[in-house]
This record gives C-alpha cells, sequence and structure tokens, in this order.
C-alpha cells in the first residue's frame, strides 16, 4: 500500500491502525550501531522528551527514567528487532508418526504498537499438522515472543508467526490466531476497555472448513489443571 507523506493521512492511519506491510519496515542500516551505542542515544532522547514536558529531571524519582527506558526499549520490548535473537530452528522427526494436527493454545502475547507505542496484550494459539518433522512445544512460545518484541501491528505479527512455523517446519499447513487488547484503545483514544482484536491466518489445510473448525474447537476448549 502506497501512502501519501500527509501527517494527516499518517495519523489516521495509526488511529486506524493499518499496517503497510507484512514485513517490519527496517532500514537496511539498522544494526550499524551497537546496542550500547543506541542506548546512549535514545537515553538523550527520553530525556529530552521528559524536559519538554516540564519534568524536573533532577528529581530522584525522574533521574534514572531515561536510561531505563532506553535500556528496555534497546534490549527488551524491541529487543526482536534484531535477527540474531530469532529462536533456533531446530526440529525433530515426527517418530510417533503423529498425524492430526498439535494446537498450543493461550501462548502469552507481549507486544508494543507500532502506531502509539503503547502495549498489546494478549493470547496467540497456534496449530500445524506435520509434514515429517515436529517442533518444540516451548519454541512456539519462543517464536511468538521473538516477532512480539517489536513495534507492531496485530495482523503482521499473526502473519510473521506463520511465515517462520511454515518455514522451520517445511510445510503450509499452519495456523494462528491472536486475541489481544491494545491499551491505544483500551485507556485512551476511545477509551474501550473491554474491546479486544482476534486476527487469524490459515495456512494450507487451514484454508478448509473442516480443519479450520477442528482448531477453532480446540482453543475453546477450557483447560483447568
Ligand atoms: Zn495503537
Amino acid at each position: 500500500m502506497k501512502i501519501e507523506n500527509n501527517i494527516e493521512e499518517f495519523e489516521s492511519l495509526g488511529d486506524d491502525h493499518i499496517g503497510t506491510s507484512s514485513n517490519t519496515p527496517l532500514r537496511n542500516d539498522a544494526f550499524k550501531l551497537s546496542n550500547e551505542e543506541k542506548i546512549d542515544i535514545i537515553k538523550d532522547d527520553v530525556r529530552h522528551i521528559m524536559e519538554t514536558l516540564g519534568l524536573d529531571l533532577s528529581d530522584d524519582s525522574l533521574s534514572g527514567t531515561p536510561n531505563r527506558v532506553a535500556k528496555m526499549f534497546v534490549k527488551e520490548i524491541f529487543g526482536g528487532l534484531n535477527p540474531k535473537k530469532k529462536p533456533k530452528a531446530s526440529t525433530f522427526e515426527n517418530k510417533y508418526k503423529y498425524g492430526e494436527m498439535l494446537v498450543e493454545k493461550n501462548i502469552t502475547v507481549y507486544s508494543t504498537c507500532e502506531h502509539h507505542l503503547l502495549p498489546i496484550v494478549g493470547r496467540a494459539h497456534i496449530a500445524y499438522i506435520s509434514n515429517g518433522s515436529v517442533v518444540g512445544l516451548s519454541k512456539m512460545n519462543r517464536i511468538v515472543d521473538y516477532f512480539a518484541k517489536r513495534p507492531q501491528v496485530q495482523e503482521r505479527l499473526t502473519i510473521q508467526v506463520v511465515k517462520e512455523l511454515q518455514e522451520v517446519l517445511d510445510t503450509q499447513d499452519v495456523a494462528c490466531v491472536i486475541d489481544a487488547k491494545h491499551l491505544c484503545v483500551n485507556s485512551r483514544g476511545i477509551r474501550d476497555i473491554e474491546s479486544s482484536t482476534v486476527t487469524s491466518e490459515f495456512g494450507g489445510k487451514f484454508k478448509e472448513e473442516a480443519t479450520r473448525r477442528e482448531f477453532l474447537d480446540y482453543i475453546k476448549l477450557d483447560t483447568k489443571f
């Protein structure tokens, strides 16, 4: 999607939460600076924002905030921008010859809306049908977490998780549903605390009604221990 370089249009695009690409828009030089160099620059930027707002950075409670936020941006909540952080794609032979779908549900999602830099909190549910190889269960959680640790659009996150697992498992038969709350909707703007957003991506056999239905029925199961 081509968008005009027009501030009003960009703003409404952000408030409507429309993404422009299934790849995270990164510049080619995104990793020329080290993490430490980035933290140093961002620290000054955060300080500048706070000072502009009129805050007194010499107050004990605020003096550490620029450095804390800069470290959190680079190493934690946006740490998944760096491809080096991508979980290793180790698969195993499907020795049990288990040919049905495997569902990993209720995976915790902590991400950040790229339009407002406010949290997205929710659950991801993933399913795949083995084509001969299987993946460790926690690998699916790690893949979700890796792509979630970026400025994100929920639709893109859903697609990125599916694409990654399709590649790792060498099959199209992968699906993902994400149900998440966006704090930019819940805590500001329209301030609707009840609403959540559901996105889904169905690959291969999951495009078929019966397979898709089976996956969605498993998600609905209430798991109590
Ligand atoms: Zn937002």
